[in-house]
């Protein structure tokens, strides 16, 4: 109960907040900020498990994109139409809050553009995008007012020396960014607001009571405050198993400097199962999850010589056949993800609010889910 802790401390540090964050990934830090933009009086601390963000927004690929053709097609099956585009919408809005947010110069972000890859396996689906390729391009000139937003490009995959695919589709709009950069920026820019950032403190549970809420951690600290935000993403069933946001674990690998490089730009393939791009000279790939889900259904970080030996053979068969490489590091991530693809922004308790499940797309929509629970939580 605080016991150990000072005078001074108990007047500081753990003074009670109007609102703690739990997670200083993308969501919670941008939610911080909001909180503190919109109420700027207002005491917010965020709790950080990690020394460093230990979930996905440091971990991910740093595509800054808002749909390839085949995932909206695929979405359209058990979606409508409105909700479709209204998520590629707030993508759309999302990237360019963060951009203006961050500065482009701040997170590496360039706009290379991103490519949809078509094997011969996937002719069919090649030739259900052409044939919805101007019905695309009329809603997302609504959005972006960009015209042909989406392009065939049906020779480009010689020119960039990948084996095997028989066309692309190309979106002009998607860019990349740092991952890295881009939360050390977030972070950089909240604490110069106010923003509380305490790292290496997990949240195990909360009490509420009539002087507010008491939030238990693995270090015998109780923080307390008014409100409690949990941005926890894929970790989430940790503190409340029955929410509708499951974890999955991602692989990634990063090769050395390759030189002179063929391509770059985003790159999805198998409706964005694999993933890969160019960083400077270097290839960023990942993905292979659908090859085994369930044992991917996990937030522990980690490796399996299943999903390493797929993305090994892309690389070497689909990717760079002709090119000599090395890998130089792997890594994981942990998504937040369920049946549904929209995120999960809600009261769960009195005064604890949930902004979780993100899925492959926290960095276009996570400044504005933050946004949008931080004005929830001031709207209570
Ligand atoms: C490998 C990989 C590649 C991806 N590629 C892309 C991409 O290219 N483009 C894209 O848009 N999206 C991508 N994503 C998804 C994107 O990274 C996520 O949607 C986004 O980062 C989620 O942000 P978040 O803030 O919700 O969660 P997180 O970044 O996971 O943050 C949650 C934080 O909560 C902390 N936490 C959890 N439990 C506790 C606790 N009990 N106490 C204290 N702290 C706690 C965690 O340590 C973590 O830092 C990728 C994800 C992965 C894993």
């Amino acid at each position: 109960m605080n016991n150990n802790s000072s005078f001074w401390e108990k007047q500081t540090f753990l003074k009670k907040a109007d609102v703690i964050i739990v997670g200083a990934g993308i969501v919670g830090i941008n939610a911080a900020i909001t909180l503190r933009e919109q109420s700027p009086k207002s005491k917010v601390i965020v709790l950080e498990r990690g020394l460093l963000p230990k979930g996905a927004s440091t971990r991910n690929a740093g595509f800054a994109c808002f749909g390839s053709m085949t995932e909206l097609i695929a979405d359209l099956k058990t979606q409508n139409k409105d909700e479709v585009f209204n998520l590629v919408e707030k993508r759309w809005k999302g990237l360019l809050r963060l951009r203006e947010r961050v500065g482009d110069e701040n997170m590496d972000y360039f706009e290379h553009g991103a490519y949809e890859l078509f094997a011969s396996e996937d002719l069919e689906a090649f030739e259900e995008c052409q044939d919805r390729i101007l019905e695309f391009n009329q809603i997302l000139k609504k959005i972006t007012g960009t015209s042909e937003v989406f392009q065939v490009q049906r020779d480009k995959a010689k020119d960039y020396g990948f084996k095997g695919v028989q066309g692309l589709i190309f979106n002009q709009l998607e860019g990349q960014l740092h991952p890295g950069k881009m939360m050390q920026a977030l972070w950089t820019h909240a604490r110069s607001i106010g923003v509380d950032i305490i790292t290496g403190v997990e949240v195990l549970g909360f009490e509420s009571g009539k002087a507010g809420i008491a939030v238990r951690t693995a270090n015998d600290v109780i923080f307390s405050g008014d409100s409690v935000l949990l941005a926890t993403n894929g970790f989430t069933r940790r503190l409340y198993p029955g929410l509708a946001v499951q974890p999955a674990r991602n692989q990634v690998l990063i090769t050395k400097a390759v030189n002179q490089l063929p391509f770059k730009g985003c790159f999805h393939y198998q409706e964005g199962y694999y993933y890969f791009r160019n960083v400077g000279d270097r290839v960023l790939l990942g993905g292979g999850r659908h090859l085994s889900k369930l044992a991917e259904e996990t937030d522990e970080f980690g490796h399996t010589n299943l999903i390493q030996s797929a993305l090994l053979d892309l690389l070497r068969n689909t990717i760079l056949p002709n090119v000599e490489y090395e890998i130089d590091q792997w890594w994981s991530g942990i998504l937040g993800v369920g049946a549904q693809k929209v995120p999960i922004i809600k009261e769960i308790e009195n005064n604890i609010f949930v902004a979780v499940r993100l899925g492959g797309m926290g960095v276009a929509i996570g400044s504005l889910v933050g946004e949008e629970a931080a004005e929830l939580v001031l709207a209570k």
